[in-house]
């Protein structure tokens, strides 16, 4: 049984109100501990992990040895030729298990858990993702609240979230949940069919993993993605994309839909404001846009005097078109103030709009603006003649002139992605319309 909680904050920032919250593949390297032990995980048993090697000085045939001897009691330990004696045996050198879930890649000993809290090393000396099952509750929200402007307009998507994130981002405006350090805010137990169903049987289009970075109960995520498809509902992740290339590759697989934070086009900005880094989540969105039947839209919270000015939205988006291509949409919004960056002022409107005239200006086609009242920059406009084909009102949506006359197709083999064709002009329009 699921209960709907109020509607909580979308991790990437995206606001419902004008003082609401705003939204913001690869052959595996190592085995997983699962497969080289033979254990047949349960459910909460991280799928992207293995164990450190011994040091290098140490002697590489003591590893693999079998038992100390001295489990025959009348046999002598050979290792210090002394008498029976397994109390004074050395004990091995405790080896950790290696989280590969992102990059930072957390070495845990039993007991210990991991930067994002969540995922913690138990006594069977494996990770385990400790929010699996349980969520910080559910809301029924318009698509457009991720945002996803070219994923079924005018649908609803249940939201829900955990706890915890791996990311340290110094303006989340979901800090209650992703900085949690208790399970105080997990107060709804559901599985994965649980919320599939709770979606069909509200008219949910979607399932969106959000509030905090699905990242970090990936796990759960898949498995409910792939409840979700069983009942014909979309599994969407709203993630800041701080992923290691493995499991971005298997997650982005079970996705239908994502929104990824791309917070910034420089370095140094990542590693300061959000303790993260740029090129991990680049490579991520290459990830993202190459899984066949993925939708990807990305998001960047514009943060005044941080990552706004011209000469780094000029690089993003010249990436953006460059890397993953021109169709992709990009939203850009405004930040309000929050968490450790109170001392920062709201973004400023003509930020919003210079930004978006930068991205037009690279060549990117569909340029959004979020978290204001913004008629043009709310507006899915055809970029070959210019017809206003979706319009938005906020989240609502006040015309869509694709999602029901247009001509449907699919766009390329390798994607479930569809275009619809501008009524007007015929140039096809990317996106999932229906
Ligand atoms: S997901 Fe969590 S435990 Fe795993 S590497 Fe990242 S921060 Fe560490």
């Amino acid at each position: 049984m699921i209960h709907q909680n109020n509607p909580t904050p979308d991790n990437q920032g995206t606001a419902q109100t004008p003082h609401g919250i705003s939204n913001n593949r690869g052959i595996p390297e190592t085995p997983q501990i699962a497969e080289t032990t033979g254990v047949i995980p349960d459910p909460t048993v991280g799928r992207w992990q293995h164990r450190e090697k011994p040091a290098a000085t140490a002697d590489p045939t003591a590893a693999a040895a079998p038992p100390c001897p001295t489990a025959a009691p009348t046999a002598p330990c050979p290792a210090t030729d002394l008498a029976p004696a397994p109390s004074t045996h050395p004990t091995p050198p405790l080896l950790r298990a290696i989280c590969d879930v992102c990059p930072r890649h957390c070495r845990l000993a039993p007991g210990q858990r991991g930067a994002c809290f969540v995922r913690s090393c138990h006594d069977d000396g494996l990770i385990h993702c400790d929010t699996y099952g349980v969520s910080s509750g559910f809301a029924i929200d318009p698509i457009e609240k991720k945002p996803l402007n070219h994923f079924l307009p005018g649908s609803t998507a249940l939201s829900f979230g955990t706890a915890g994130c791996n990311s340290a981002c110094r303006f989340c405006q979901n800090w209650e949940l992703s900085a949690a350090r208790s399970w105080a805010r997990l107060g709804s137990h559901a599985s994965p069919a649980d919320i599939a169903s709770a979606a069909a049987s509200r008219g949910a289009r979607s399932v969106a993993f959000t509030y905090n970075d699905p990242i970090v109960f990936a796990e759960y995520a898949i498995d409910t993605a792939d409840a979700c498809r069983e009942r014909g509902v979309h599994p969407v992740a709203v993630t800041a994309g701080y992923m290691a290339e493995r499991a971005a590759t298997d997650f982005y697989a079970h996705m239908d839909a994502a929104n990824i934070d791309l917070k910034g086009f420089d370095e140094s900005f990542y590693r300061r404001v959000t303790g993260t880094r740029l090129g991990d989540v680049l490579r991520t969105i290459e990830i993202a846009c190459a899984a066949p039947g993925c939708w990807v839209e990305l998001t960047t919270l514009l943060i005044p005097g941080f990552n706004d000015d011209d000469a780094q939205l000029h690089a993003e988006c010249a990436w953006i078109r460059d890397h993953v291509g021109r169709d992709v949409p990009l939203h850009f919004s405004a930040f309000h103030p929050d968490f450790r960056m109170m001392d920062v002022p709201p973004t400023p409107p003509d930020t919003l709009t210079r930004a978006r005239r930068i991205a037009i200006s690279e060549g990117l086609r569909f340029v959004y603006t979020g978290n204001v009242r913004d008629a043009e920059g709310s507006t899915t406009f055809c970029p070959a003649c210019g017809e206003a084909l979706v319009v938005r009102d906020w989240f609502r949506v006040t015309l869509d002139r694709l999602s029901g006359g247009g001509i449907h197709g699919i766009l390329h083999d390798s994607t479930a992605v569809q275009y619809a064709r501008c009524p007007s002009c015929g140039e096809a329009i990317p996106g999932v319309w229906r």
